[in-house]
């Protein structure tokens, strides 16, 4: 096995080893990224706390030799602490509809519309927190669910892999989301362009418009091929 696989390996043994709550409370986006920062970066494994101390030392397990981990045994306090797992709660009398705890949710776990009220789906929340700090009018609050059960004692590897499975989901929908969104996009420019070539410029002046909002148009269109050639 050369070099480059054998690391893949070590990316996904550690991913699998992880919480999935997609918390980004280790300081990475998602928990893939902390599983490729400890295998590429030498990071340390007691960056999360979803997972606790036992998530550390199963970390340490995957990154033999363990010796060497022996004295990195609780979370490390920049990264939060361990804690029993909350689920997030809407007050349905403040909630404005704002949808922006929505966007913040890695796991689709709230449902609401725009200006209607939004309530959190308790089974598919996995306590990340990151709904709490957009709310505008601070109507979410988080319950603590499992009582002084914490870590990996309050979680389970079939809640992991759910959660996994939908934050997966949620990031192919948001770029079929921005896919649609480009190409409606550029069919806007390209009738855009055809109006303005209909146009017949009677001055210096508005000839130099014409060609602004032409090169506009132009560049536009220019980014999202670039966009859909890259995606
Ligand atoms: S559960 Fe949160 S802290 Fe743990 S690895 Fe995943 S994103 Fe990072
Ligand atoms: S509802 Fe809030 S706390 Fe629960 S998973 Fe979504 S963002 Fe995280
Ligand atoms: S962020 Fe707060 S106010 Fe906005 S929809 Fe979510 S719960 Fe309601």
């Amino acid at each position: 096995m050369n070099q480059a696989t054998k690391l893949t390996e070590l990316i996904s043994c550690l991913e699998n080893a992880l919480p999935q709550t997609q918390c980004t409370k280790c300081g990475y986006p998602d928990c893939r990224g902390y599983a490729e920062a400890m295998a590429r970066d030498g990071v340390k494994p007691n960056r999360c706390p979803p997972g606790g101390n036992e998530g550390i030392a199963r970390l340490a397990a995957i990154l033999a030799p363990a010796s060497k981990l022996a004295n990195i045994n609780t979370i490390d306090p920049e990264c939060g602490e361990e804690r029993p797992r909350p689920v997030a709660l809407i007050d349905p009398k403040a909630c404005i509809g704002c949808t922006l705890c929505i966007q913040a949710c890695p796991v689709d776990a709230i449902v609401g519309a725009s200006k209607q009220m939004h309530i959190v789906l308790p089974n598919w929340c996995t306590g990340c927190d990151l709904c709490v700090p957009p709310c505008p009018v601070d109507c979410i609050s988080m319950v603590n669910v499992t009582e002084n059960k914490t870590g990996w004692n309050a979680w389970s590897e079939d809640l992991a892999n759910e959660a996994r499975q939908r934050y997966h989901s949620r990031e192919k929908r948001l770029k079929r989301e921005e896919q649609d969104n480009n190409e409606r996009l550029a069919k806007k420019a390209v009738a855009k362009l055809a109006a303005l070539n209909e146009t017949h410029p009677t001055s210096n002046t508005e000839h130099a418009e014409l060609e602004r909002k032409r090169a506009i148009i132009a560049a536009a269109m220019a980014r999202a091929q670039k966009q859909k050639s890259s995606s």
